[in-house]
């Protein structure tokens, strides 16, 4: 068996998107009046576990990994998130992508808190058994770290559902007793969820709908570009699509395509199964992926990479509503020129929050020994995701702020309350 691994995102020097996150946490923080023991509290991680885990190479010599775990917060609930084998992984990142994961969960409001984990490496040039033993021996060293009920991760960059599977495994034989609901994003077989591989595309649509009703635009008046076709891109766009919204650009890395009739997302999305990319797409003129964020349309979804969208080019984005699909996929430097132009912006922590909804669903249903349709997953999922908007949408006006800081205020607003009525200090 070949396992797939995503390309890990290149390392971007001038802007970091981490960075950039903490900036929104501070703003959010000073709106709301946060005291500032609460801001200390919700800015440190409440764990930061580091372990050396040795694997015996395929050449039998043996080689040490780092890899990190960080609990951000574990007020709201076990902490969430996921996995990331990359060889750019270091405490601080996983530092900042847990105290995301809090955000994320608290503005949906799922009983989660945050988390993150990674392991220093490059999956790529790793064979099969060489994952499967790191990945063994980090969840041997993270035994104490993670639970069901403690701590849950889950697939990221270079991590996949077969990771998945190997640290369900390998944490059952170690507790002795069969524990699904250690990891969410399993396969299905093992007791993945229904609805999970759609739910990050499913929840930016439903986003997006709810934004629209707002700016009172018609789905079937409206254009779209959405950039990245792989899981959230792709499936966003069949769904807008599916919504009467007419979809006139894609990309990829290989680059954009454009027709102002309406790009057939079905037909798209066979091609890139048969050829691995848009390469050579024909249903779309070529433009450069520069282009597809400033073309004249009404709705952008950027899910690709982080920073796409800079105080650079910012000005010269003509979309009304803008969907986060991707994390980060706007600098925090860009934030008040698409604000001063009326330009709404769903951010990441909410519209593509449908992923860890239904991971969410996943430790449910494996804490039941229950598994729901894929029309009950989804059905519960729109919901979370619709709730979570209008939340959001009332804190913008209430205020007085941007969509983003907004869904800043609710989720430090949750998780501060939580951590005052438990009593921290
Ligand atoms: P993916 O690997 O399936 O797809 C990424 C896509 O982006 C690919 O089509 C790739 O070719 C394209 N791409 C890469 N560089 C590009 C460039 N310079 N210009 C245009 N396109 C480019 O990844 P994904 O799972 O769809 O994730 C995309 C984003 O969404 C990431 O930021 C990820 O963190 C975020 N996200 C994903 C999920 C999920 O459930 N998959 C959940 C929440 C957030």
């Amino acid at each position: 068996m070949t396992i797939k691994f995503k390309e890990p995102a290149p390392i971007v020097d001038e802007l970091n998107p981490l960075e950039s996150m903490m900036e929104r946490f501070d703003e959010a923080a000073t709106r709301l009046g946060l005291d500032e023991s609460t801001y200390n509290a919700l800015k440190s991680p409440e764990k930061a576990v580091i372990v050396s885990i040795p694997v015996t190479m395929d050449d039998g010599k043996v080689q040490v990994f780092q890899g990190y775990r960080v609990v951000h917060s574990s007020k709201l609930g076990p902490s969430k998130g996921g996995i990331r084998y990359s060889m750019g992984v270091n405490l601080d990142e996983v530092k900042a992508l847990a105290a995301w994961m809090t955000w994320k969960c608290a503005v949906v409001g799922i009983p989660y808190g945050g988390g993150k984990g990674g392991i220093t490496c490059d999956p790529r040039t790793m064979s099969e058994g060489e994952l499967e033993r790191l990945t063994r021996g980090f969840t041997l060293a993270m035994r104490d770290v993670f639970g069901p009920e403690k701590d849950i991760p889950a697939p990221d960059m270079g991590t996949n559902p077969q990771t998945m599977a190997w640290i369900m495994d390998e944490y059952s034989k170690l507790t002795g007793v069969s524990s699904p609901a250690v990891v969410t994003g399993k396969p299905l077989v093992l007791g993945g969820s229904l609805g999970r591989v759609e739910a990050t595309g499913r929840g930016v649509m439903v986003s997006a709908r709810s934004a629209m009703a707002k700016l009172k635009m018609n789905p079937a008046n409206c254009t779209c570009a959405v950039q990245g076709f792989g899981n959230v891109g792709s499936i966003s766009a069949k769904l807008l699509e599916m919504q009467g919204v007419s979809i006139v650009a894609i990309s990829d890395v290989s680059g954009a395509y454009f027709n102002k009739q309406g790009i057939d997302i079905e037909e798209a999305i066979k091609y890139t199964a048969k050829n691995k990319s848009l390469e050579g797409y024909k249903g779309g003129k070529k433009i450069s992926n520069e282009k597809l964020l400033e073309l004249d349309v009404d709705i952008l979804v950027p899910a690709a990479l982080e920073d796409q969208i800079t105080e650079e080019n910012a000005g010269r984005i003509k979309a009304k509503l803008i969907v986060e699909g991707a994390n980060g996929p706007t600098a925090s430097n860009a934030d008040k020129i698409l604000e001063e132009n009326n330009i709404m912006v769903v951010p990441d922590i909410l519209a593509n929050a449908g992923g860890v909804s239904v991971s969410y669903f996943e430790w449910v249903q494996n804490r039941l020994g229950y598994f729901w349709t894929e029309e009950r997953v989804n059905r519960r999922a729109d919901r979370i995701m619709k709730l979570a908007f209008d939340n959001v949408y009332k804190a913008s006006k209430k205020y007085k702020c941007s969509m983003r800081t907004a869904a800043y205020i609710v989720a430090i607003d949750k998780v501060a309350d939580t951590s005052k009525l438990r009593g921290i200090f």
